[in-house]
This record gives C-alpha cells, structure tokens and sequence, in this order.
C-alpha cells in the first residue's frame, strides 16, 4: 500500500473522477477528507464505503471555489485528521457554449470554479505543507486545456490557466519538497459528460487511438502515482490520460 500513513484532502469527490481517487487513494492506505458543496446522501455513501477500507475518512461540505470556504475546510481538516500530505484540486464544473453564444457569466463561473478553487485550496494547504517540508498538490486538468475544444472554451481556458498556476507553484514550492503537478483526463465517462449525444460520444471515440473513453479509476492511479512517494523527483509536469489522443 503505497500511501499508507498518508492524509489526502481529495476535492469535489462525492462522485465522478474524485470518487475514483478517494477510493483508490483508500484502498492504498491513506486517509481522506473529501467535499463536494453540500452534505448529501451521496457524500455520506463515500464516507462509509471509505471508512469500509479501514482508512480515516470524513466528507466535508465546502465551496471550494470561496477563499473563506477553501481556509475554514482545510482548516478543520489539520484539526480533524492532524496533517496533509496530499491535495488533489478536482473539483470542476463545465457551462458549454459557442464563444458567439457565450455569456460573460458562463466564462466567469467556469473560471471561478475551476481556476478559482485552485487557487483558493493553493493558499489554504500552502502554508501547513511549508512548515512541514512535504507534500504533493496533483490538480486536475483535462487535455482540452492544452488542445482546445468546440463548445468549450471557457472550460479550456480555465484548465489552460491550470497548467500555468500549477508550473509556477512547483516552482516557488520545490525548495520545500513541495511538488505540484497536473493530470490531464482526456474523455472520461461521468455525470459531467453524461449530456453529450451518443453520436457525438461515438464520433469522439473513433478519433481516440485506443478508441474508448477512459475510465475514472484509470485517472485515479495517475493521482496515487503523482501522490505517492515513487516519484519524488517529479515536479511541474502535466501528465495526459487520454488513450493517446494525437494533439495533448
Ligand atoms: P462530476 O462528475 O461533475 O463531479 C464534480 C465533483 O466536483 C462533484 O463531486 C461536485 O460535488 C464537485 N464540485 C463541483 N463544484 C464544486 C465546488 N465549487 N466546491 C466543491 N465541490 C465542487 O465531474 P467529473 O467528470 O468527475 O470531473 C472531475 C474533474 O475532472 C473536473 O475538474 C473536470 O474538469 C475534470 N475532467 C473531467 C473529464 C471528463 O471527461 N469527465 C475530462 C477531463 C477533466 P457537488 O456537486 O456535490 O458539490
């Protein structure tokens, strides 16, 4: 078990890909404390299906994308569990539209919640894993940050802004053993692309090499890799997941 004795916080993980990495991360022995904005049944299901895998694990209610939100919960989390080893930044949101259709508000939620609750959850842990001379912040991406995407240039550009906050962290943080990287999904099947037609589902699937999509498991173990101690020279890289789609 490869983070055991380790404390993840693991954002956004009541379902989806965050799900997938609190149960990896789990099932690999570490604790974690997880949110998603509200206390809701399915936040207390992955409480207790956690804590089935003889872990420490504790959801929390926390609107990541507020600064106040992002300290309070990290916060209570240092006081609840002792310390953080790990941060996984996933949580995420999409509002899709042609650019000619795009409101202002569709571009500043997107980039408020994704960019925003980086940043937030950043300047939270930053000072705790500084005093403590360790830890791996892995942020969630997506290869249409670096590749751009119909329909989604909101959402791309906030995943683009990603790859350039988290190369900048790794910089500042590396004399401290602080790593921070990026991992980049390509098409994974959740909630968050359950709405695309199956046309175009199919359509995108031919053009992906390995010609599927990629499963939230398969983005977890790229996080316990990043998270993990077998890569503690690996820093400020963006690690694509995404059956070799040619332009990530
Ligand atoms: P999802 O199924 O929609 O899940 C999103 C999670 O984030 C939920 O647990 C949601 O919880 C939480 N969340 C959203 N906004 C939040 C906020 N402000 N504060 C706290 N929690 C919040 O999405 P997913 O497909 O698993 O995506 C997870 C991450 O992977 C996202 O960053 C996404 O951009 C990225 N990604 C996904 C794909 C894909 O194909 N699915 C591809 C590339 C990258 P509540 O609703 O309970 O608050």
């Amino acid at each position: 078990m490869i983070l055991q004795n380790k404390t993840a916080i693991v954002t956004g993980a009541t379902r989806g890909i965050g799900h997938a990495i609190a149960l990896r991360f789990a099932r690999e022995g570490c604790n974690v404390a997880f949110c998603g904005r509200t206390r809701n049944e399915a936040m207390v299901a992955v409480e207790a299906e956690l804590q089935s895998l003889h872990v420490m694990a504790k959801g929390y209610a926390a609107d990541v994308a507020d600064y106040q939100q992002a300290q309070d919960f990290v916060k209570q989390v240092i006081a609840d569990f002792g310390s953080v080893d790990i941060l996984v930044n996933n949580a995420g949101i999409t509002a899709d539209s042609a650019v000619k259709r795009m409101t202002q508000e569709q571009m500043r939620q997107v980039m408020d919640v994704n960019l925003g609750s980086v940043f937030c959850m950043t300047k939270a842990i930053q000072p705790h894993m500084w005093k403590q001379g360790h830890g791996s912040i892995v942020n969630i991406g997506s290869v249409v940050g670096i590749a751009g995407n119909y329909n989604q240039a909101n959402y791309a550009a906030s995943k683009a802004a990603i790859i350039g906050f988290s190369k900048s962290c790794a910089k500042e943080f590396a004399a401290r053993n602080i790593r921070v990287n990026v991992v980049a999904p390509g098409f994974v099947e959740t909630e968050m692309t359950a709405d695309i037609p199956k046309e175009l589902m199919d359509t995108w699937c031919s053009r992906i090499p390995m010609k599927r999509p990629g499963t939230t498991d398969e983005v977890a173990q790229a996080c316990v890799f990043l998270a993990s101690d077998m890569c503690p020279y690996i820093t400020s890289v963006v690690l694509p997941i995404c059956g070799g789609m040619e332009d990530a």
